[in-house]
């Protein structure tokens, strides 16, 4: 049995898993890791490197060349890829866009799951994913499986674009990649996004980010030591 604490925290694109996330690990005093932005920054570095998801030689050999960092500030997530701040960049359309087709890589995956495995082997962390519950750590405590009406989380993502000036991308092309993304994240062979059988759902279209950590807390709460 694990003595740390694991949240692990699954769902569709933009359904708040972060904001959730972020605010528990926040609370409880929790490292929080957000192992959607591994993914992104693999992208990142494929796409700057022109490296073909389909040649496996390729693909081991850019997986030598990346190192992920995350530093935490006020519970925001950064992280470096090879030194380089890029958390900004990442959330970018085109990072966006291609990020479901390497991560749909059986060497991406291996490496970041082993990687996503030693940060949580003996500190208490929140970690939200599309694989935690079922791959990452199937036996974390506490699991929640996040989702939204579709609608709703496009106008989010579009907000949140937008406020960070961008001012090309529309509602509609922001709708398409989610829809495209969870349709690649629940089909594709290597662990898909799916609800683990222990997860609890928690559907966020009529909830504020308050009532979903006051509900969240409750249930980390029973698992924690008195
Ligand atoms: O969480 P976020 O939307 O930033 O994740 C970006 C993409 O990374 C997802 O659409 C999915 O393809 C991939 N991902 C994954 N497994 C995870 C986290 C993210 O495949 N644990």
């Amino acid at each position: 049995m694990r003595k740390n604490l694991v949240v692990a925290i699954d769902g569709y694109s933009s359904c708040g898993k972060s904001t959730l996330a972020k605010a528990l690990a926040k609370k409880l005093g929790f490292i929080y890791i957000d192992s959607g932005a591994m993914y992104r920054a693999v992208t990142l570095y494929f796409l700057r490197n022109h490296v073909d998801t389909g040649n496996e030689d390729a693909v081991r050999d850019a997986l030598q060349h990346i190192t992920l960092n995350f530093h935490s500030r006020d519970y925001e997530s950064h992280i470096t890829l090879n030194g380089e701040e890029v958390s900004d960049e990442i959330r970018q359309m085109y990072v966006s866009q291609r990020v479901s087709e390497v991560s749909a890589n059986k060497l991406v995956r291996q490496e970041m799951v082993k990687q996503q495995q030693r940060m949580g082997r003996s500190e208490n962390i929140v970690m939200d994913g599309r694989d935690i519950g079922t791959t990452v750590f199937e036996d974390a405590q506490v699991k929640f499986f996040m989702t939204a009406d579709p609608k709703i989380r496009a106008e989010r993502r579009f907000r949140e674009l937008q406020s960070k000036g961008d001012t090309t991308t529309t509602l509609e092309e922001v709708f398409e990649n989610l829809a495209h993304r969870d349709y690649a994240d629940t089909t594709r062979a290597e662990s898909p996004l799916t609800r683990a059988e222990d997860a609890i759902i928690l559907d966020n279209t009529d909830l504020n980010p308050a009532e979903q950590l006051e509900f969240a807390l409750r249930l980390v709460h029973r698992h924690m030591p008195v």
